[in-house]
């Protein structure tokens, strides 16, 4: 497969979301509560979707069915209203591009699967667990995924031959060597290098869940989202999602990835630090405008 005639478009050359009404989107997972760093993440999308005259859109993003729990949906949001955020569509208000969980929109990512496969951007892989970590590439800080070594390229022929993704893992083919960059609305220019910073990612799971990075490029496009604002931990996921929004011909919307919260010792506050979770701190007694403060400890 010529690289070069895959991605002969510039990436500053694609169509963009600037010139459509603002439409952002909160989109948790419910594998856990929610803690001040979402807080503050979404409290920022919430302001900017406010100052931009705009829509907010609720997005469940329960696609893993083994880490995804009702009783965390519903927490999410509980949490959230009690923190004064409001939404405008969502899987508790409807809206024009139900359904809101991903558990649900299974054909939308089919779809995105197909399209990438005809255009020649997916190959199957069969390399094992065990494989990969015995190769020679190592995680690389930030990034809890290692750069793939692309020993399955070869297969990329066979991938027209599959009519349905189950069964094996597949992989998006980069291009070596390129520049992915964009402007960041708050941390400003932004660039990876694609086979270096990152390598081939999985779009689609053997067992037939849709990779987080196909299933986002899929929704955000469906349900014309224009500004996406969420972590600082997710930047160099959206060179992969550009590079995904480029093969399948999408709009380029905005990104405003926010600072990353920290404690007074600089440590960043993980997902899974109960003491710090909105639900504890409100069982405290603390209130959301108490809570909200600490979004400017740095
Ligand atoms: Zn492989």
């Amino acid at each position: 497969m010529n690289q070069s005639v895959l991605y002969n478009r510039r990436m500053d050359a694609v169509p963009t979301t600037r010139h459509l009404p603002y439409r952002g989107r909160l989109a948790p997972s419910p594998t856990g509560l929610l803690h001040i760093g979402h807080a503050c993440t979404f409290w920022t999308a919430y302001q900017r979707a406010l100052e931009g005259g705009g829509t907010l859109v609720f997005r469940n993003e329960d696609l893993d069915p083994q880490r995804s729990k009702p009783a965390f949906a519903r927490a999410m949001m509980e949490d959230l209203r009690w923190l004064g955020i409001r939404w405008q569509e969502g899987p508790d208000v409807g809206g024009p591009f139900a359904p809101y969980e991903q558990s649900l929109r299974h054909e939308h990512y089919l779809d995105a699967w197909r399209r990438l496969r005809d255009g020649g951007f997916l190959y199957p892989c069969a390399c094992s667990r065990k494989d990969l970590a015995t190769s020679a590439a190592a995680p690389h800080e930030g990034d809890d995924e290692p750069v793939y070594p692309g020993r399955c390229r070869t297969r990329i022929d066979e991938a027209k031959t599959y009519r349905s993704p189950h069964g094996v893992n597949w992989r998006f083919l980069v291009p070596d060597g390129e520049t992915i960059a964009f402007d960041d609305l708050r941390q400003g220019r932004q660039q990876f290098a694609a086979g270096r910073d990152f390598g081939d990612f999985v779009v689609w799971r053997r067992d037939d869940v849709p990779a987080y990075q196909l299933a986002v490029v899929a929704d955000d496009a469906a349900m014309e989202i224009t500004e996406i604002v969420r972590g600082a931990d997710l930047l160099k996921s959206t060179a992969r999602q550009l590079l995904l929004i480029r093969a399948l011909a999408l709009p380029v919307p905005a990104y405003y990835h926010c600072d990353l919260v920290r404690d007074e010792g600089g440590t960043r506050l993980a997902k899974r630090h109960d003491a710090l979770s909105l639900r504890t701190l409100r069982e405290q007694g603390h209130s959301p405008r108490h809570v909200l403060e600490k979004c400017h400890w740095r």
